[in-house]
Order: C-alpha cells, then structure tokens, then sequence
C-alpha cells in the first residue's frame, strides 16, 4: 500500500506547484493524474497570468480590481494574498525558466486584460499556461528521489477515518484496471474544474469535476457553486476558446451594423470590461436581433484592427485555431464568436491555505473556491489563482505531515468501489448510453444556466438534471474489459457531473439577485442587503444538497456600484 507524507490529486498547475512547494521541504510527495502531467487542461490557457509587476502598478490596484470584478463576493483576506504574492511568484516563474515575453527594454512586457485598471498580464504569445506547465514539470524532475508520479491513475474516492479526517485515496490504475488504496498524512484535491457539465464548453474532456464531487460526497461544503463563467469569445461552431489575449491586443466586437456595440454597455473599458458584462452586452445585441452569422447567433471579432505582425507573433495559436476550426484567417476578416461556458468560480471552499473543513484535506486551484473570484473571474487570475494557492497549500500540508504519524486504511473504500465499477460494466444493455445523458446534461445547462436565467428555466433544468441522475444509474457501457477502459471512467466521471450540476441549480435558485455571473431576469439587481453572502451547497444522508451561507470578508473596499 503506498504511503506518502503528501498526496496530491492533480498534475495541473495548481498540482505541480503543490508538489514542488511541499518537495521543497524535504517531505515525501505523490502526484497522481489521469492524464500525463502535461495534458492537463492548464495547458491550453493562453492568454497570460496578472501581476502587479510593473512601476506604475502596485498589488493594492489589483486587489481592488478582482474585488470590483467578482461583483464584491469574493473574500478580501485571500484577494490581498493573491494579489501581493503575485509579483513574487511571478519573478519565481521567470528565474526558473518561464520564457515570459519582453519588451524593448528588456523588461517584462504585460497586455491589457480585462476589468484591469491597467496593462498587467504577463505573457508568452498565446501558449502561457503550456510554457509554465512544462517548466514546472521539468522542475519536479528534480526532486525524483522524493516525489512519486502516478501518471494514469484515477481518483474513484477520497478516504476519512473515523474521526472523519482525510488520509489517503483510492485510485484506479488506467493501464491495467488494477485499484489501489493510497495512504497520507494530507491530501490536496488539485483535480482543476467542471467545464463539461456545459455543451459547448471551453474546456478539456477531462475536466468533470471528479474533485468537486469527491470532496462533496465526504462531506465537504462546495461554495459559490452558482456563479459560472462565460467567456465572451468562444467559436460559433464548436465553443473554442479564442483568448482575451485577442481583445487584449485591441480587437473589436461588432454586431450586424458593424457597430462597436460595447460603447452603450461599457463606455470606458468597451470590449475590456469584465466578462460577465461584455458576454451579457453580447446575448442582449444577439437576444435583441442584432447578432451575426446563422439565425444571428454570433458576434464578430474582429482582429485585423491589430497590426498583422504583432498577431502572428503574440497571438498565433488563435491565428492557427482560426484557420483550422472556423476557416478563418483572423488576419484578414472578423471571426464569428459568442459567450461560451469556460470557468467555474465556485468549488471546495478552503481557507487562505488551502485548507477545507475536513482535517488533512486541502484543495487548490479550480476545483477550490477560497474565494478569489467571487462571482465573476478576471481573466488571467486563474493562472496566479492555481500558483499562489497551490504553493500555500503544499507548504501548509507539508509542514502538518512532519508533526504527525503516518495514518492506517482498511481496504473498505477499495472494496467498495471495486463493487461500484463491476456493477457499471456488468449492466445489461436496457437503459440511456452514457454519452447519451452526458450531451442531454450539457444542452439543458447551457439552456437554463448561461448569461441569463430565471426561475422557471432553473426548475425545468433541475427537474432534468434529477431525472439524468436516475437514469444514470442504469446507464450501460460497452468495453468490459479493463485495459485503458475510458468507458467505465466515462461513466464514474458523469456521476461527478451531475452532482456537480445539482449543487449549481439549487445554489442559483438560491440566489435571487442578480450578482457577476449570475444574472437573473425575474431579480435584475444587486441585493447587498440580503446576499453579500456565500452560498455553500453541503451533501444531506438523502444524497442531495442542503444550503448554508457563510460571510463574505471584507477588509478594505467596501460594497459599490459596478461600471465599466
Ligand atoms: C482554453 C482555456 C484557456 C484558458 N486561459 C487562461 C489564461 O490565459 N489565464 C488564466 O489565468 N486562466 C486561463 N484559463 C483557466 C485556467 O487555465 C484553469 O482554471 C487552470 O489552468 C486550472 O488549473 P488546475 O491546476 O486547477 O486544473 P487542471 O489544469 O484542469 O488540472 C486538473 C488535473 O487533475 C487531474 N484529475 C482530474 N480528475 C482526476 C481524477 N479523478 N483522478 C486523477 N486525476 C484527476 C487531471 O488529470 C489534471 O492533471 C483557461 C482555461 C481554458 C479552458
């Protein structure tokens, strides 16, 4: 049975940066994913990370700029934390190896991203989250004497003891089918967000809340789980991400009469305002008849008001995701975009260092929620989001382990979860197919749980997402056997799912406000009065959420008007 002074579930770059925090101090270190380190979904991130790096910035700017961006929900203590630790780790980044692009004075060069007051994100072109991925993978290897991969293996369940403290996982190894009870003095959850709960989503196919879900089903509070983030500019056809990057570097949205619509909703920041406000700015000129494309479901972007040598050179992943996905060369035309589901803010509330409710079980990254973004992200927080808060957590757990015995597991949860996927595979071919449920799940989210809502749609998506969540139970699969069995995973991995998506319809029924991402038709105001407030969705023994609230933290900016 393997044991490690720190298990952490996840090898994105909240995963990585936990593991190299807590290798630093000399403990032993399990990291353990389902996919090879580096094809974890932080890869695909793009556009940049935010750091007050510059003269004319200062951490406080920052801070108040995420406060006013999450719509004043999110905690201030762990916004003044991310904010004044970033510039560190930043510098870290780029002494360890992270080609971050320089400007002509050798300095580091930062674009404008949105809700920011000024330029502060650092870059490399349009591949950041894959230049820091790989430089920190390449940093774990160092460390290989104490640090164990489990690369291919997938988290079924987390593990509590008696006192109902975490102390290990079991895991499903996907090459051979073969499962493991894994043993620790602390757990940290970094298994990134819920994307797929959506259809179109930005997201991997591997980001299926497994964490959410896990932590949850022991017990743990999910928090803000309503408030779900639309990116304003997802391809038409298929939901890909183009980055704000693009927006960043000066582009336009233009509706049919080619006007540059922005100016009525956000005046001073036009197309960089935040992105609850530019995708609703956008579903109001589409839902109003002034939308592009087929049925007018469409945006355009256009990208050719920035000089063809800075977009080839700063911006040429979307050039390529352009040409090869919608046909289009952004150089030379506007490309059709619309809002598309990308980010979760909600998930395993923690503290400032990372830790949840439960004893030896931290979470970091997108599948916590601490609460820095509150109800609406700025874009590129997410990457300093994972690397501030993963560092926190792998230093804070590594320094729990040295003060305490190595734990003992019985195979109990093991058992059980052997139990669980022989019953999955040996069911007979009578109920929905798996990736039946999944696009029905996915389609009726980002029907009643996009840009706008209200309450009758949110009860129609919740009467559906019950009835999937039965249906899920006698959903069969095809492949029985148990080399790379993606089916079986596919199957756990909808279970995630839907109880991710309960958590997110009750809590935004909850909420009747409208407040960042959430924003309700039949309540179009904020009510500071009666939901300056976390929502947190715990499990009850019925199998289903119950609501509780917590505080928000307010330190310095106090509750205003928001505009852009
Ligand atoms: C297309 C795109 C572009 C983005 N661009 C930016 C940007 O420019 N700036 C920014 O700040 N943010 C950006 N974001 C958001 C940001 O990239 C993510 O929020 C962040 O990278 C999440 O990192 P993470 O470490 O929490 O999780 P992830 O990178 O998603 O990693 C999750 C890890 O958990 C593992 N895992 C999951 N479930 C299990 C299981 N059951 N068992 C074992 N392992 C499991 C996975 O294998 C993976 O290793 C972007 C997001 C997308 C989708």
């Amino acid at each position: 049975m393997p044991s490690h002074d720190v298990l952490i579930i996840g090898a994105g770059l909240a995963g990585q940066r936990a593991a190299l925090a807590a290798a630093e101090t000399g403990v032993t270190v399990a990291i353990m994913s389902k996919v090879h380190p580096v094809r974890s979904h932080s890869v695909a991130a793009a556009g940049g990370i935010n750091a007050a790096v510059s003269v004319d910035d200062d951490w406080r700017s920052h801070a108040y700029d995420t406060v006013k961006g999450s719509d004043f929900l999110g905690d201030q203590d762990a916004i003044e934390v991310m904010c004044s630790e970033a510039p560190k780790e930043v510098m870290h980044l780029e002494h360890i190896g992270v080609t971050f692009h320089r400007n002509e004075t050798g300095h580091l060069d930062l674009r404008a991203f949105g809700g920011a007051s000024v330029k502060r994100t650092a870059y490399v072109a349009d591949i950041t989250g894959q230049a820091i991925l790989h430089v920190l993978y390449e940093q774990l290897m160092k460390h290989h004497e104490t640090v164990d991969r489990y690369e291919e293996w997938f988290t079924t369940s987390l593990i509590l003891d008696a006192e109902g403290t975490c102390t290990g996982c079991v895991a499903r190894h996907i090459r051979t089918g073969r499962m493991e009870v894994f043993t620790a003095k602390n757990v940290i959850l970094a298994s990134g967000g819920a994307g797929q709960v959506w259809k179109p989503t930005t997201n991997a196919l591997i980001c299926t809340a497994d964490g959410i879900a896990q932590a949850y089903r022991v017990g743990v509070p999910l928090m803000d789980m309503e408030m779900i983030q639309y990116h304003p500019t997802t391809l038409v056809e298929n939901g890909f991400l183009i980055t704000e990057g693009a927006r960043g570097e000066g582009a336009h949205l233009l509706n049919k009469d080619g006007e540059r619509f922005m100016e009525k909703y956000a005046p001073n920041k036009m197309e960089l305002a935040s992105r609850d406000v530019v995708s609703r700015a956008e579903q109001t000129e589409i839902n109003e008849g002034r939308g592009v494309g087929l049925n007018g479901e469409g945006i355009y972007l256009d990208i050719t008001v920035v000089p063809k040598k800075r977009t080839l050179e700063a911006l040429r992943e979307i050039v390529n995701i352009g040409k090869d996905f919608a046909g289009v060369d952004i150089t030379r035309e506007p490309i059709l975009i619309r809002p598309g589901q990308h980010y979760i803010m909600g998930g395993v509330k923690t503290d400032i260092d990372g830790a949840t409710p439960v004893k030896g079980l931290y979470a970091a990254g997108e599948v916590a929620c601490v609460s820095v973004h509150g109800g609406n992200r700025l874009g590129a927080n997410s990457l300093l989001d994972t690397l501030i808060f993963g560092r926190r957590s792998g230093e804070h757990a590594a320094e729990r382990s040295k003060h305490m015995a190595m734990p003992v597991n019985d195979d109990a949860i093991l058992k059980r979860d052997e139990a669980m996927i022989s019953e999955i595979i040996n069911r007979p071919k009578t109920g929905r197919r798996i990736s039946e449920i999944k696009d029905e799940l996915g389609t009726i989210m980002n029907q009643k749980l996009a840009v706008y809502r209200d309450e009758a749609g949110m009860l129609e998506a919740q009467e559906v997402v019950k009835r999937l969540k039965e249906e899920s139970r006698s959903a069969y699969i095809d492949d029985r056997g148990t080399v790379f069995n993606q089916d079986v995973l596919g199957a756990i991995e909808l279970g995630y799912m839907l109880d991710a998506a309960e958590c997110c319809v009750l809590a935004a029924l909850e909420r009747k406000e409208s407040r960042g991402a959430q924003f309700r038709t039949d309540y179009p105001e904020r009510n500071d009065e009666e939901w300056q407030k976390h929502i947190n969705t715990t499990i009850t023994a019925d199998d289903e959420p119950a609501i509780t609230y917590s505080p928000v933290t307010i330190t310095q900016w106090q509750p205003e008007e928001r505009k852009y």
